[in-house]
């Protein structure tokens, strides 16, 4: 690591002020787990001068349970949103998520607005510059992709965005999108619908340079609604998920009445399942009709060599998280 002027913010208006101080050549840290890393390899063009540490806020690793529904400080650990009774009890799929997520020194020490805020695993993009010099792909600057070409198990089986095929890492992304939250940050409220965008280079969402999530929302969901998350990783203790799902439906005399399902780990983006969904509505829930909707979220996939094997893998995992909704 190079050297840095690292600052203890005390206040969200200070940190901000500090990024706009210091514009792209600076990052605010919670856990650090993500960006700890990022500095370490060295993968950004221009390297941080100033670090802005978020913890020092006060107030902002609180978890409020209202009438409207959850609230979520950004710096709220994965460990405690995962131990979080009411959560568990109204959100059991954000619950569930935030549970999978890493191993548990990390959800202890990893947030929930770093979790949703991380950058992309790609093996290439994350390859340590001090071995073997610096590998500029097309998201560091470079020209090409090395994924295309190369290792791609783990890649987009939805294409590329801006010819990258990296995939959003996040455990709990897909869960809060199925549960619909709202980002609240420094300047704005953004529906998750909108908030994950690799169309923004490095970043993997919308927000800008000097924006700092400050809430996340999650409404309470209606009567007769569930949720759930599933995840297929090589090892269960500690991996990034090959494939996850969460979902969240309401039945309402019965029939599906309301539908939300989200992959991650398939695409740049996390990947809403919109005909799956619609193809649920006023029916009564089945392992059929959770096959249907299983095949339905993959027909639009275009996998490469080597990643085949993960569109199985997210039919069934949509199927099966559905059908974990209904338990
Ligand atoms: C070995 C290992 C295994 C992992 N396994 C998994 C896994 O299985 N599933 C998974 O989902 N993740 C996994 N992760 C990633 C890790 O869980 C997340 O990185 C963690 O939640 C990040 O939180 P953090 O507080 O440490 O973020 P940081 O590292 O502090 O920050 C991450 C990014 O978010 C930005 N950021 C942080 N807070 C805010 C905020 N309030 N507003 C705006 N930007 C913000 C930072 O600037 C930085 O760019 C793993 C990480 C490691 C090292
Ligand atoms: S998939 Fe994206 S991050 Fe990975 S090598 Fe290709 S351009 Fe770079």
């Amino acid at each position: 690591m190079r050297r840095f002027n690292h600052f203890d913010a005390s206040s969200i208006e200070e940190a901000v002020s500090l990024l706009q101080e210091y514009k792209d050549a600076s990052y605010v840290i919670a856990g650090g787990s993500d960006l700890m890393g990022c500095l370490k390899d060295n993968l950004w063009m221009e390297y941080p001068k100033a670090i802005i540490n978020l913890k020092t806020i006060p107030g902002l690793n609180e978890i409020n349970v209202e009438e409207d529904g959850l609230h979520i400080g950004p710096l709220v650990t994965l460990t405690e949103l995962s131990e979080c009774a009411p959560v568990k009890e109204t959100w059991p799929g954000l619950a569930e998520a935030a549970r999978r997520t890493a191993s548990p020194l990390l959800r202890n020490m990893g947030t929930v607005a770093g979790n949703i805020c991380q950058e992309n695993r790609c093996w290439y993009y994350r390859y340590p510059d001090k071995i073997g010099g610096r590998i500029d792909c097309v998201r560091k600057g470079g020209k090409r992709c090395l994924a295309v070409p190369g290792d791609h198990r783990f890649h987009s089986i939805f294409g590329a965005v801006k010819k990258c095929i990296a995939v959003n890492p996040s455990d709990t992304a897909p869960a809060f999108v199925a549960l619909d939250a709202t980002i609240k940050t420094s300047k704005r409220e953004i529906a998750i619908d909108e908030f994950f965008s690799a169309e923004n280079g490095a970043g993997s969402t919308i927000l800008e340079h000097d924006e700092i999530v400050t809430e996340i929302f999650v409404p309470r969901p209606q009567a007769g609604s569930a949720s759930a998350f599933m995840k297929i990783a090589y090892r269960k203790s500690i991996d990034f998920a090959i494939v996850n799902c969460a979902a969240s439906i309401t039945v309402t005399d019965g029939k599906i009445s309301a539908a939300r399902i989200c992959l991650n780990g398939v695409h740049n983006n996390p990947r809403r399942c919109e005909t799956s969904e619609e193809a649920l509505i006023g029916k009564l829930l089945s392992e059929e009709l959770a096959a249907e909707a299983g095949e339905l979220a993959v027909a639009e996939a275009k996998p490469l060599f080597q990643n085949i094997h993960k569109v199985q893998m997210s039919k069934t995992i949509v199927a099966d998280t559905l059908m974990e909704c209904a338990n």
